[in-house]
Parts: C-alpha cells; structure tokens; sequence
C-alpha cells in the first residue's frame, strides 16, 4: 500500500466506522447467525495474490456484520457495557500508527512515562492512595484486563508472603490459600490456577443475601480457622462492585481482617471503580487506603476502547520482585541507574503496544467533568429503569439499584424471567443478560454506552412488558 492509498483507505475505514454507528439503531443487537455461518462465508485458504484494501472493508458488510452482536449499540445493556468512544479509537490508531514496543524504558521513553503521567492523572481522579502514585514507592500500569491485573496482584502477593521464594523454587510447600466472596468474579479462581496454586486455594466467603456483600465476619472466621490447620492465607479480594449484582464489599472491614494475617488487600472494581470520578460515588472505594492493589476498567464503562484495565500497586518492589528479569539482550544504562521504570516487570508478558495514548485522549478529550457527566447519566438511566419495574407490578427488584445496573425478575417465576429476557433478546430489539441471586433467576440490565439515551430505555422496557404479557 503506497502511502497515498493509506491516506485514502484510512479515510474510507474511518467513514466505515462512522457509517456503522449510525446503522446501528436499525441492526438487532444481538447476533442472528448459528455456528459456523460466518466461516462458511471465508475461503478456505488465505489469497495468494493481492487483493485491494477495499475487498476487506466489502467483506466487513458483508462477511463479519451480521455475525456481530453489536456491543456499541445504544440498547445493548447485556454483561457489562464495553464502551468505545471516538476520542479512544483515534487514539488506538494512533498507538498502532506510531507502533513502539514499549517493554522498557529505553525501548521508547514516551511509551512508559506518558502512561506513567496519564495513571497519576487517573489516580487523582478517582481520589486513590498518595501511596499508588509513581512518585511514591507505588505506580500504576495498564494491563490487558483486570483478570491479568488480578493474577499479577496474586503474583506480588506470593512474592511478598514467601519472602521471595515462590520466584526461585516455585510456590510448592507451603499451602496457600486465597479468599473472596462467592460473588467474587471467577478471574479470582483463574488466577490461582495460573499460579499453581490450585482452585482449591480459594476459598469462598459467604455474603450477606441482602446486599450480596462479603460478610467480614466469616472472612476473619475462615481466615483463623485456616491458619489454625496449618494453611497460609496470601491474598484477600474484596469487590467493589460484583459482576452478578454490583456489590460492594467493605473494604475498609476487609482490610483490617486481611492485615491481621499479612495477607495482600487487592481490591477488585473492574466495573464500578471509574463510578469515582463522581465524588458522590466516591464512598464505595472508601478503605481503598488500606489495599495493596487496586484495578478498574476504562474499557467497560468509560469510553476507552477495550482494551484498557488500570491496576495500581502500593509498593511496587513486591510486583517487580515478582516479575523482574533481566536477559543479556535487554540490558541497558537506563535500566541499571534504577531511575527508570520498565513496564515489563509489571505484567506476565514481555511486550506493550503504546497503551496510554486511547486512556490519555480520553482524559483530555472529555475531561473529567465530562467523565463525570457520562457515569451520572448512565446512574440516571439505571434509576430511572428502576421506576419502571416499581411501576410494573409483575416485575419486581431483585437487589437495589447499583450505580448504573438494575437486577430485577418476572413475579411469575425463574421461567418466565429467563422467556422474557430471551424473547426480548431474540428479537434484536435489546441484549439483557440474566444472572441468580439467591438462586433466583434475575434479569441485569446495566447501563453503560455512550450513545443511549432515555428513549433507548424506554423502548427496551416496552420490549420486555410485551415480552411479560407472553410469558408472564
Ligand atoms: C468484568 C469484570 C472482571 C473481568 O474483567 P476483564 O477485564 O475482562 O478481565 C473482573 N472483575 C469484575 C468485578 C468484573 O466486573
């Protein structure tokens, strides 16, 4: 491709994308095609002469749209919105335009100390630890996703409780154990097995039924009984905002538990962490003071397009202890004068496109007050869902409303919620996803998109009081 033409289609897949959003309101959200529709449309081998770029963009029509479940349409509400924005795709280009590897300082100074300045912004933000800023004995990083955050924080943690042990001769020997809720996301449990410590490391603490919160008593509970047989508790993780409900555990409760045992405090708000831009959200992170490591998502709710999972540690010496190694090859001054920081020993993988530039557009683009602005308009949707099923005496709440996610169910019973859910998602109308409280079955609707609007809501909601009067 000569660079005129890369001017040209860049501009075409710019329009693309353009086009494709404003096609979206018309598209059923969720994807109409069964397995195996989309590879049938593929050639079997990969083409052997060249073929224009336009071909591609063609085959996006016609190949690759319809098997989409189009996670930027305004009535997506389904898992956690993903959300995307303009100001982040342009800035993802941008990074691959540039296309450093940043797995060290000195492979591209910018890479590390941009994202550096845009983490200490971020911290600042959500009003987290002194302690988490890269000038102090912390710092933060941008890892893939929060599962990788969560697997790196229980990696230092290891490394801080084996005295630097489990990096020589492995974690064998001493018997491990890892606590979270029974709502704690399932990345928890991944993370032990990755580690090799086994899923029968964690052990799940009950919650309270009525706000699905961690109770702190049984931590301390378990945690003494543990200690007691013998076990080793390495790594507490509280939630802050659960998958399944959006609850939020006491951190501050947590942590005082976790500290009597010296267990590592990572603090899990994949989802809901960014709510705390707004200062009157800023009390479900209230006890983050006490945590070791902390990890929110921009790529779910604020606008930064996947993938984007800002992790913070307080002492970073546990995380590079953990993960630090220096072959021949990557020795360099920068490394050895100590003054740098070399993101490689942040993460499992060695290498890192520029990851800040989408996170640092979006800061900059929207402002905080405009980040502010989007989390109180997805919370006001969400209540504003709410009052529906209050007003709807077949439906019914299932827990109170958190931040922008609403759980809520049929009367008529788990078959009937999980038939109206379906229908609705069937018709492409809307995307819900359900989950069980309980073990009763609940339909999560969770606000999140940039693009929807009240009257989104309002159409979803007459989309499931149609689908109620069937199968209610
Ligand atoms: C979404 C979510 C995760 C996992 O997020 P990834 O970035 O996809 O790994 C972890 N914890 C909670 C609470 C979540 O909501």
């Amino acid at each position: 491709m000569s660079p005129e033409e890369f001017r040209r289609q860049g501009h075409a897949a710019i329009d693309w994308i353009a086009d494709y959003w404003a096609s979206l309101d018309e598209l059923p959200v969720r994807s109409q095609l069964a397995p195996g529709d989309v590879r049938r449309l593929l050639p079997a081998s990969a083409p052997e002469d060249a073929e224009p770029f336009d071909a591609v963009l063609d085959d996006l029509d016609r190949v690759v749209v319809p098997g989409l479940t189009h996670w930027q349409h305004p009535r997506f509400f389904a898992y956690f919105p993903a959300n995307s924005s303009p100001a982040a795709i342009l800035g993802d280009l941008l990074s691959s335009g540039i296309g450093a590897q940043g797995m060290i300082w000195a492979t591209s100074p910018a890479v590390t100390e941009v994202e550096q300045v845009v983490l200490d912004w971020f911290a600042e933000a959500l009003r987290l630890p002194e302690a988490f800023r890269s000038d102090g004995p912390g710092g933060g990083v941008i890892q893939d996703t929060a599962s990788t955050a969560t697997f790196t924080a229980l990696l230092s943690a290891l490394h801080r409780a084996s005295g630097g042990e489990a990096r020589v001769s492995g974690v064998g020997g001493t018997q491990w154990r890892v606590y979270g809720s029974t709502q704690a996301h399932s990345s928890l449990v991944k993370a032990a097995m990755m580690a090799g410590l086994g899923e029968d490391a964690v052990r799940t603490i009950d919650v309270d039924p009525a706000t699905q919160a961690m109770d702190v008593d049984a931590l301390r509970d378990a945690m003494a009984e543990d200690v007691e047989a013998g076990l080793r508790p390495v790594m507490v993780q509280a939630a802050c905002g659960s998958t399944s409900t959006g609850a939020m555990d006491d951190v501050a409760a947590i942590a005082e538990v976790a500290r009597e045992w010296g267990a590592w405090l990572h603090v899990d708000a994949a989802w809901a962490g960014v709510a705390a831009v707004c200062p009157e959200h800023r009390d479900h992170l209230a006890g983050v003071e006490a945590a070791d490591s902390f990890v929110t998502n921009p790529h779910k709710w604020l606008l930064t397009t996947f993938d984007c999972s800002t992790f913070w540690v307080r002492d970073r010496k546990a995380l590079t202890g953990a993960l630090s190694i220096l072959p021949e090859y990557l020795r360099n001054a920068a490394t050895e004068s100590g003054e740098v920081v070399d993101y490689r020993d942040w993460h499992p993988q060695l290498g890192r496109r520029f990851r800040a530039i989408k996170l640092w557009a979006v800061l900059r683009t929207y402002g905080v007050s405009g980040l502010r602005e989007h989390v109180r308009h997805g919370i006001a949707l969400a209540g504003h869902v709410a009052d529906l099923v209050a007003g709807d005496d077949r439906f019914e709440m299932v827990t109170e409303p958190a931040l922008s996610l609403v759980v809520f169910r049929l009367r008529a019973g788990d078959e009937q919620t999980l038939a109206a859910m379906e229908a609705v998602n069937a018709s492409g109308e809307a995307y819900l996803s359900h989950t069980t409280v309980n073990g009763v079955a609940a339909i999560r609707l969770a606000v999140g998109s940039w693009r929807t609007t009240l009257a989104d809501v309002d159409r979803t909601w007459r989309a499931l009081q149609e689908a109620a009067v069937s199968h209610g």
